[in-house]
This record gives C-alpha cells, structure tokens and sequence, in this order.
C-alpha cells in the first residue's frame, strides 16, 4: 500500500485516498509536430524497474493534482511535489540520488 502526502493540502493517506493519473513528466506535442512526436506522447510510456514519477489526484481530499517520484520495486514513496513543475525540485533528485546510488534524472534519454 502506497502513503502518499499530499503538497497541496498536507493530508497523509493511503492510496485509496488518491487516484493514480499515469505517468508524469510527459512532452507534450502541439500542431506542427511530426507523427512520431505524436504517437510517443499518445502512447509510448516509461516502465521501469526502480524510480517512476507519477501524476497522482488527491480525489477524496482538495481534489487537486499533483506529482509522486517511487520506487516501483519497494514502493517507497520518495516524495511528492506540485504538479505545476518541469521537473522534480532538485531536492528531491537529491535524495533519490542518495537512496539509489546510480540514479539520475532522464537517465533514460
Ligand atoms: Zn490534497
């Protein structure tokens, strides 16, 4: 069972609480793009085996959105953070890196 926190309005809860809105991070392609750029925003997703970064909703509480970084292995949850961002703050990144030696940002590109 995933604890999640909510940053928007600071309620601790099980996910139950919340509902999982895919995955976060996504680029976005608008008109003029190529069907390749398309198709990978439609359907092309990360699956991997340790760190993930996820939309997630807290849909019994304020009901807002925002972003979750775990572990898809051992399902700590590493933090939370608004929605309204580019990129996990750097603490975050920090406190990963230092949990999972190795680790990096977008290491998959
Ligand atoms: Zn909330």
């Amino acid at each position: 069972m995933l604890i999640l926190t909510c940053p928007c309005c600071g309620m601790t809860g099980e996910e139950t609480e919340f509902h999982a809105g895919g995955e976060a991070h996504l680029q976005r392609f608008g008109p003029g793009s190529t069907e390749d750029q398309f198709e990978e925003y439609l359907f092309m997703r990360e699956n991997p085996k340790g760190v993930h970064f996820e939309r997630w909703r807290h849909v019994n509480g304020c009901g807002k959105w925002f972003h979750a970084a775990r572990s898809t292995t051992t399902l700590e949850v590493y933090g939370t953070y608004a929605a309204q961002t580019h990129e996990p703050p750097q603490t975050l990144r920090d406190k990963i890196t230092a949990k999972v030696p190795g680790w990096t940002w977008r290491e998959f590109q």
